[in-house]
């Protein structure tokens, strides 16, 4: 990974504390992500933060697919989850599935009935609420609480070979039915499913809870320091009751810390889900979903991302970060990585009346304005060129300094040129602009006659190559006052996604390849998309504009 700077927080410091005073020798993280979704930008955060600390304190990480309910789960999203994880820089050292455990599970569940801390309970759902009571008042013990180890064991085997319906019987830890904490009332630690497991296909018909099965997974595989968001702060003491109770050799150390929220976005997989089925975006990896395959199509960078989650931390406080501190990290990333390249979004034609009707020339122009190492290429020019159609103006306000008639630009690394006339269509439209060039102003020539306040980019109308750009905006309005409080799918941005039609300079597309970055005079940072460009189109994402108003604070 890029960029190893380590900042303190408060989880690296429990780690350092637990290496020194000798509590580990090595610690061992793990990222648990459950393949029911492709991983959003949270993940990321998880990710960088579980690996990062292995990684610099030369422990290890286990990816482990928490694969405990069969029902949403897919291979597909496996697959879509180690590409991720990988791209992001994460080496796992042991990749699990937690469904490979089922049966450790299943006999650590056999030892709690036998100590009598779990009993089959056959209240319905609706009744079993009726009992577990509120936050304000304490829970009734189920009438089933009291049944014996001998008749516990006998149940839960025939709930395993399949003789019950689903939600007929569940299997509940023996707890407290009056703790404060509402996670300690005899919470459910398994449940009847009749359904296959993209794993372990129909052996099961009995499935772990989560707050049943994490706590082993972890203690299973030996995880030091079990990282996991804030909500699960309150089931910490049933991590540690579950851990003690089933007699695990090993004791994780369950460590909270705020998930990230970002503004103008969605981060929920069930909710990007949403977005994908109803056809909202383009799949998963649509360029404005906040998942990792969408941020990498759009063309944001591992480092970029890293150096995101750098700047934001990790503490215990919620909050909610504004997304354009992540295009200011693209920007600070793509900005020496990315070369410059000229392309013309809305094209509009523009004719150098006095420029030699079959000749060209080569232009000289630089790769990148903030490093010179990266050389210069060869553009074409001619007396036809296509230029951007807000930069020329038919009746200019003050302070227009670009094209205007009667008025005088720079084009790009060329030649002054001077607007004598426009050409209409029968609507009154500009279609093409007339102009004379000096062939005494051509950059680099030493010439200073007189100066010009405006540049403005082109591409040479015979040789440039047509290109789609895809501008987008925020998916999700979530600013905008009238939009508070409304269902997300009613505050989605109607504007999201533009597509145009423009030109790019043929150097660019003698050599793009799909994910190759490029500095777009003026218009901001493009990807050449992996799903739509063809070897004779290129399809351009645009990642972030040029500039913003965006300050770090
Ligand atoms: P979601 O609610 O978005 O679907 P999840 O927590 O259900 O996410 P998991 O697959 O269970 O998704 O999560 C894998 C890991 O990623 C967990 O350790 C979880 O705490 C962490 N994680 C998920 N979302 C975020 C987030 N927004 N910020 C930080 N970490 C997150
Ligand atoms: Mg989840």
């Amino acid at each position: 990974m890029a960029n190893e700077i380590n900042p303190s927080n408060f989880i690296r410091n429990i780690v350092i504390e637990d290496l020194e005073n000798g509590k580990h020798k090595e610690i061992i993280t793990r990222f648990p992500p459950e393949p029911n979704g492709y991983l959003h930008i949270g993940h990321a955060k998880s990710i960088l933060l579980n690996f990062g600390l292995a990684k610099e304190f030369r422990g290890k990480t286990h990816l482990r697919f928490d694969d405990t309910n069969p029902v949403k789960e897919d291979t597909e999203y496996v697959e879509s989850i180690k590409e991720d994880v990988k791209w992001l820089g994460g080496n796992w050292d042991e990749l699990f599935f937690a469904s490979n455990y089922f049966d450790e599970m299943y006999a650590r569940a056999v030892l709690l009935i036998k100590k009598g801390l779990a009993y089959v309970c056959d209240l319905t759902p609706e009744q079993a609420k009726e009992y577990r009571g509120t936050l304000t008042k304490p829970g009734v013990d189920s009438p089933y609480r009291t049944r014996s180890a001998h008749e516990n064991l006998d149940l839960f085997e025939r709930m395993k070979k399949g003789e019950f319906k689903d939600g007929e019987k569940v299997l509940r830890a023996k707890i407290d039915m009056t703790s404060p904490n509402i996670n300690m009332r005899d919470p459910i630690i398994y449940r009847i499913s009749h359904s296959t497991h993209h794993n372990t296909g129909d052996k099961w018909c009995l499935y772990p809870m989560y707050d049943f099965a994490h706590p082993l997974e972890d203690a299973i595989e030996g995880i030091t320091h079990s990282i996991c968001t804030l909500e699960f702060e309150d089931h910490r003491p049933l991590y540690d009751w579950v851990v003690r109770e089933c007699e695990m050799d090993c004791t994780p150390r369950q460590i909270e810390f705020a998930r990230l929220n970002i503004t103008n976005t969605v981060m929920s997989k069930r909710k990007l889900k949403q977005l994908v089925d109803e056809k909202v975006v383009d799949g998963w990896d649509d360029p404005r979903m906040p998942t990792i395959s969408g941020l990498r199509r759009r063309g944001c960078t591992p480092e970029a991302l890293k150096n995101f989650c750098t700047a934001i931390g990790v503490s215990k406080a919620n909050s909610i970060v504004d997304s354009q501190m992540l295009d200011y990290f693209i920007r600070e990333d793509l900005m020496l990585k990315a070369p410059l390249t000229m392309g013309v979004i809305n094209p509009l034609k523009l004719v150098i009346t006095n420029y030699p009707e079959n000749e060209s020339e080569m232009i000289e122009l630089e790769n990148n304005a903030k490093d010179e190492t990266q050389g210069k290429r060869l553009v074409p020019f001619s007396r036809e060129l296509y230029i951007e159609k807000e930069d020329f103006m038919e009746n200019p306000p003050k302070k227009y300094f670009r094209l205007f008639p009667g008025n005088e630009v720079r084009l790009k690394g060329a030649y002054f040129v001077k607007c004598t006339d426009v050409i209409k269509d029968e609507n009154g439209e500009v279609v093409e602009v007339h102009c004379t060039y000096d062939p005494e102003t051509k950059s680099g020539s030493g010439f200073t006659g007189r100066k010009v306040k405006g540049t403005i980019h082109w591409v040479d109308a015979k040789t440039c190559v047509p290109a789609e750009f895809r501008l987008y905006e925020p998916l999700i309005l979530d600013d905008a006052p009238e939009n508070e409080g409304k269902h997300f799918l009613e505050q989605i941005n109607p504007n999201s996604m533009e597509i145009l039609q423009g030109f790019i300079e043929p150097t660019a597309f003698k050599t793009a390849k799909p994910q190759d970055k490029f500095q777009m005079v003026r218009n901001g940072f493009f990807n050449v998309d992996t799903r739509y460009s063809t070897d004779e189109k290129l399809v351009f994402n645009r990642i972030v504009s040029l500039k913003s108003s965006f300050k770090l604070s």
